[in-house]
């Protein structure tokens, strides 16, 4: 498969040079040339498969030939080796839970799939010692860490701003060793994400370390995530009524990924964008006009982007045409109190506890079926609630239960690298 970026359309890359340079040089997104629809009988033996044979069949056209199929296997068998349930909440509403993973959040999927296509690239043997380096507000940095974890080749640097992540986050970060460094930036998220970007552009450390990011907008980050969207039709293809899916979406990789899935034939009727207060998206909807927003902070953090950079793939997925998108995605906006009363109302009705992304993927998927009773909808829920315990107990007036991997984090020992400014990053980054 080729890919083009979605700037000036000039340059193309294949899967491999796509992965390692995350961005196009004329800093684009990349898109696939194609989109790889799935042969009828993939759909008739779906019930048959497992999750490991469907995420192959899903994704082996957009990899190739580039990584051979036992490898590409391997990759695949790692990423998803934990549970995707679907638990009912309401009738005709029900949870994806994709928070079974190592740091409890969906992103385990896309950063362990990044981490083995990129380990696999440099065991082959071109690229020689590679550095990621990303910035975080919390979520992404854990998945990263973990994913690329005693990966041989690759060093990790993460930066997060000092006080602003949760405790859970922090240790998730700056626990693990070996490969993994946890940089601590006195400063605010935007302080570390400058940082980084000064970094990519400075030569004195690009001359003596091959750098690349592991965010959100890599296609090793953005394709796998279709895989769960495969697995939870799986378990409702008995169902007659419409299929909705509602996203909690910040950088809309997510959505966009399902979008995908969808036009590769995945019978999925609707997508509902829920965002909290950012809600650039929802202001395209109605006016047809894209104006990015500076971000607003809410209880659901990871979703605060006030420019998401994957919208511009959902538009191509449909070519640009308004009335096909607008047939499959509607996008709503919530703000934080609503978000809180909607953890209340479903905790205290049905027990289900979920997390502040969650709550708006809930909301947006609630405020659909009044338009389409007879539909069905699943809400992504996509970080456990355990994540952000503070906002989930204050609301439930309840103890949320820590699971096992979580409880023993809090006996290891943090161990970061504290910096000030560039310099202290530059420092370190040459020595
Ligand atoms: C990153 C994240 C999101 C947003 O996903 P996008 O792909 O950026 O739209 C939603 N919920 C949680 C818990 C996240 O960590």
């Amino acid at each position: 498969m080729k890919y083009f970026s979605l700037n000036k359309r000039k340059h193309t890359s294949n899967f491999e040079d796509a992965v390692v340079r995350g961005l196009a040089p004329d800093k684009g997104l990349y898109f696939p040339e194609r989109i790889a629809r799935l042969p009828d009988s993939f759909f008739a033996n779906l019930d048959k498969m497992d999750k490991y044979e469907i995420a192959f069949q899903a994704i082996k056209e957009y990899v190739g030939e580039e990584i051979p199929t036992s490898e590409l296997q391997k990759i695949i068998e790692e990423t998803l080796d934990f549970d995707f349930p679907i638990t009912p909440v309401e009738n005709n509403v029900a949870s994806l839970e994709l928070f079974h993973g190592p740091t409890l959040a969906f992103k385990d999927v896309g950063a362990r799939f990044m981490a083995g296509s990129l380990g696999y690239f440099i065991k082959k043997g071109n690229l020689g010692k590679i550095t990621v380096l990303v910035a975080t507000s919390g979520d992404t940095g854990g998945a990263v860490a973990n994913g690329f974890l005693g990966v041989e080749g690759i060093d990790v640097m993460i930066l997060y701003p000092k006080g602003k992540v949760s405790e859970i986050q922090e240790k998730q970060l700056t626990t693990l060793g070996k490969n993994i460094t946890a940089i601590e930036v006195n400063g605010f998220f935007d302080d570390c994400q400058a940082m980084v970007k000064k970094a990519f552009l400075d030569e004195e450390i690009t001359g003596q370390r091959k750098l690349t990011s592991a965010n959100s907008i890599n296609l090793a980050r953005w394709l796998p995530q279709m895989f769960y969207y495969f697995l939870a039709y799986q378990q409702l293809m008995e169902k007659e009524q419409e299929l909705v899916f509602s996203v909690p979406s910040g950088n809309f990789g997510n959505i966009c990924a399902g979008m995908l899935a969808r036009e590769m034939g995945l019978p999925i009727d609707h997508f509902v964008a829920a965002n909290n207060a950012n809600d650039t998206v929802v202001d395209y909807m109605k006016t047809r006009e894209y104006k990015s927003k500076p971000s607003v902070p809410t209880i659901s953090n990871a979703m605060d982007v006030g420019d998401p950079s994957n919208f511009i793939r959902v538009l191509e997925l449909f070519n640009r045409e308004y009335t096909s998108l607008e047939k499959a995605l509607s996008a709503y906006t919530y703000d934080d109190r609503t978000t809180r009363k909607a953890i209340e109302k479903v905790y205290s009705e049905s027990g289900y506890i979920m997390d502040p992304h969650g709550a708006v993927g809930y909301l947006g998927l609630k405020e659909y079926l009044e338009k389409e009773k007879n539909a069905f909808g699943v809400f992504l829920e996509t970080a456990h609630p355990v994540k952000f315990l503070d906002t989930v107990e204050e609301v439930i007036g309840d103890k949320v239960e820590i699971p096992p991997a979580i409880q023993s984090l809090f006996n290891k020992k943090k161990k970061s690298l504290q910096i000030d400014n560039y310099e202290d990053l530059k420092g370190f980054l040459l020595s």
